[in-house]
């Protein structure tokens, strides 16, 4: 492969980051989107053919190797996404998040071996690979114990003892060592021990942090890798990996900020732990009742109502009952009920996972509300139906101060006038807490897999309706 010319190297990196910026602007509507990942991806794939026919000083550009490992990255990517269930796309965000870590972490350290080997140390490019070194490895292991927690086999009371003083002395230690080592960077011993530690730092960090937070984790991570990947930009002069890293970076840390809004949480709060474990103000299933009611009692409330809400959660995602519930929404407005979605942000497992299940099932966009609108529609709601979300529908959130997740904002849905909760059991959601709604007076809960009782729903709807 032949050389380009710096101009028309500078030329393709504008094509390729016009066409990341396009893209990302299409990804925030559910009917742009397919083509806005299309558009970026187009944007990645420019950028990686200029890497590669950019000219390098030594001559040895390593085709060989590169093409094997761009195969064998492309082949796995391509089967794992090909295989992944759509309840598994958290966890998989999470571990692709996690290996742009790693990637900075590699280039880091192979970067800061080269300079010792030739001893050729400029401060200021020591220090941008040091600290890309540094917070890729915190993306890296901090993005797969966040993969652990969300695949359930990170288990939330996994925290270290004292962990928050933990955190902090290990935090202040790294810094430390970054600013010594940039000072006097006479030997590589002290990268390797600065590289163990924020590794380390990543799994503390993460562990220490409460099952409902995690949307809040998610994003940090997701915004500690686009700044490695800026750094690491910086560090080889590659301006399509920094303004990558920081549109990574900058829109990681602004879903941080609307998910720490979303809970209602400072991020110093959710960084020290806290929510998450057991609830000491627990209900007890055993000493309360709850109302159960039947498929044809629920479809006649349907029926006869003139505004229903459906509130999907996590389970709605677990049972694939997205397309089940536009079936249900569709059946209702040939009866002229009214029927909208109230989306919570953090419902489901990752942030707009509720948007994209609804979108693949063709729900309109208009028929979304967000959680301030949802509030005040839910006061002239018949019936709410929820689909598999518990967290986000908490009332404690309200009106228990002793609650882990007081002061969060959830969907207020005893504001209307009946509830029909559809799960499998009386298990608690992510955060592992009781729910109290589930034994108020305006809630009936219609047990199993929320696909097929929404089924049953809408075939005894059909009945009642002709
Ligand atoms: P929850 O996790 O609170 O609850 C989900 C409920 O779905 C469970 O109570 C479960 O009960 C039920 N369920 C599971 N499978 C099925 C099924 N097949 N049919 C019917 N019901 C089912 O979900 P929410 O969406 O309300 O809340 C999300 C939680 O996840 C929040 O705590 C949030 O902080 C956290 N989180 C969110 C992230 C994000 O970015 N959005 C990331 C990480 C965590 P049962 O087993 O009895 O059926």
């Amino acid at each position: 492969m032949s050389s380009l010319s710096p101009a028309l190297i500078n030329l393709f990196y504008l094509i390729s980051v016009s066409l990341f910026i396009v893209g990302l602007q299409r990804l925030s509507s559910p009917k742009t989107a397919s083509s806005g990942n299309l558009i970026a991806a187009m944007g990645m794939g420019i950028g990686i053919l200029i890497a590669l026919l950019m000219p390098i000083s030594s001559g040895d550009n390593n085709y060989g190797v590169i093409a094997i490992a761009l195969f064998f990255g492309a082949a796995i990517g391509y089967v794992i996404a090909g295989r992944v269930l759509m309840t598994q796309m958290p966890e998989m965000v999470s571990l692709f998040n996690g290996l742009g870590g790693a990637c900075a972490l590699f280039i880091s350290i192979a970067e800061l071996l080269n300079f010792h080997e030739h001893n050729s140390i400029d401060p200021a490019t020591y220090l941008t690979t040091l600290l890309a070194l540094l917070i890729g490895s915190v993306a890296f292991t901090g993005s797969l114990v966040a993969y652990g927690k969300l695949a359930g086999s990170v288990k939330d009371s996994w925290k270290l003892p004292k962990a928050n003083i933990f955190n902090m002395a290990l935090l202040l230690a790294l810094i430390s060592a970054v600013i010594y080592q940039t000072q006097y960077p006479t030997s590589i011993e002290l990268v390797y021990i600065i590289m163990l530690f924020a590794l380390t730092y990543g799994v503390t960090f993460v562990l220490n942090v409460g099952g409902a937070d995690m949307p809040v984790i998610i994003s940090i991570l997701n915004a500690l890798t686009g700044v490695s990947a800026a750094l690491a930009g910086v560090m080889y002069d590659n301006k399509i990996m920094l303004l990558a890293g920081i549109l990574v970076g900058s829109s990681g840390a602004i879903l941080t900020l609307l998910m720490c809004r979303a809970m209602n949480r400072s991020l110093i709060s959710v960084l020290a732990g806290g929510f998450g474990g057991t609830s000491v103000s627990a209900v007890q299933v055993g000493d309360k009742m709850v109302k159960e009611v039947s498929v044809m009692d629920a479809s006649i409330m349907l029926r006869y109502s003139q505004n229903v809400v459906i509130v999907p959660g996590y389970g709605m995602a677990v049972a694939q009952a997205q397309k089940i519930c536009k079936e249900l929404e569709d059946q209702l407005e040939q009866v002229a009920v009214n029927v909208r979605y109230a989306i919570h942000p953090v419902a489901g497992r990752m942030p707009g996972h509720m948007n994209v299940l609804l979108a693949e099932a063709n729900v309109d966009y208009s028929k979304l509300l967000d959680l301030e609108e949802a509030n005040k529609f839910l006061k002239d709601t018949d019936v709410t139906i929820v689909v598999g979300a518990n967290d986000v529908v908490n009332p404690s959130a309200l009106d228990d101060p002793g609650s882990p997740i007081y002061g969060m904002p959830i969907l207020e849905i005893l504001q209307g006038k009946n509830v029909i909760v559809l799960k499998r059991g009386m298990s608690s959601g992510y955060s592992g807490i009781e729910n109290p709604l589930f034994f108020n007076e305006k809630t009936k809960m219609l047990f199993g897999d929320a696909k097929n009782s929404l089924i049953s729903l809408l075939e005894e709807l059909k009945v009642i309706s002709d």
